[in-house]
């Protein structure tokens, strides 16, 4: 009993990457040494590089000359219908544009990425890097069961859960097939009494009829 316990309750299994030691032989060389993680072993990094430039250029609004346009009060006349100076321009027939602010060129700015090549800083260029794994011992903790050679047996996990939902659910699906078979039971038990019942009203109908002729008969001989 004690055993089963053990067993329903035990979740792990052997790791089978570190035979359960929880390290495995570090892959790095001789000197200790590993690839470079941050540059992928070749000692050099892209790193991208941009800049913005700010030039000028014509304003682009249509109707602009040189910051002015046409003034839509006065449709560019400079005076209202009664001769007066039209007071939105001030009787200049332009007025400043308002893309450009009246100074006819407006601001683009100009950006330009690409990527530069530069020595790894991590390794110097060197593309090689002191072993971060195994710190000289050449032994380095298991990746699989993070050092703990044991690990999560999925297997049983599942299989325990199938079953501990069998348990559950059994009384539920026992209670269901006793419903469905007393279910058939009464149907069929109901469906014989409409049967019996049909056959009966036949038979008694018959014999009504076989009365009835023989009145007919009996009714002739008379
Ligand atoms: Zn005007
Ligand atoms: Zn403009
Ligand atoms: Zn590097
Ligand atoms: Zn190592
Ligand atoms: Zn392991």
């Amino acid at each position: 009993m004690k055993q089963i316990f053990a067993w329903l309750t035990d979740f792990k299994k052997e790791c089978p990457v570190c035979n359960s030691t929880g390290t495995i032989v570090c892959n790095c060389n001789e000197n200790n040494e590993l690839s470079c993680p941050n540059c992928n072993g070749t000692g050099v990094v892209s790193v991208r590089k941009t800049t913005s430039q700010t030039y000028e250029v014509p304003c682009d609004y249509p109707g602009c000359k040189n910051g002015k346009v046409q003034c839509g009060t006065c449709s560019g006349t400079g005076k209202n219908a009664d001769g007066t100076p039209c007071s939105v321009c001030k009787g200049k027939g332009v007025i400043n544009c308002h893309v450009c602010s009246g100074v006819g060129k407006i601001k683009r700015v100009k950006q330009e990425t690409w990527l530069e090549h530069e020595p790894c800083h991590i390794c110097n260029g060197r593309g090689m890097v002191a072993c971060y794994q195994c710190q000289g011992t050449k032994k380095r903790v298991c990746p699989e069961c993070k050092g703990t050679g044991t690990i999560r047996n999925t297997k049983k996990i599942i299989l325990l859960a199938v079953l501990a939902m069998l348990v559950i659910a059994m009384p539920i699906l026992v209670a269901i097939f006793a419903l469905a078979g007393l279910g058939y039971c009464l149907f069929s038990i109901e469906q014989k009494n409409k049967e019996n019942t049909q056959k009966h009203a036949q038979q008694t109908g018959s014999s009504a009829q076989q009365r009835e002729d023989a009145k007919i008969e009996f009714g002739d001989i008379e």
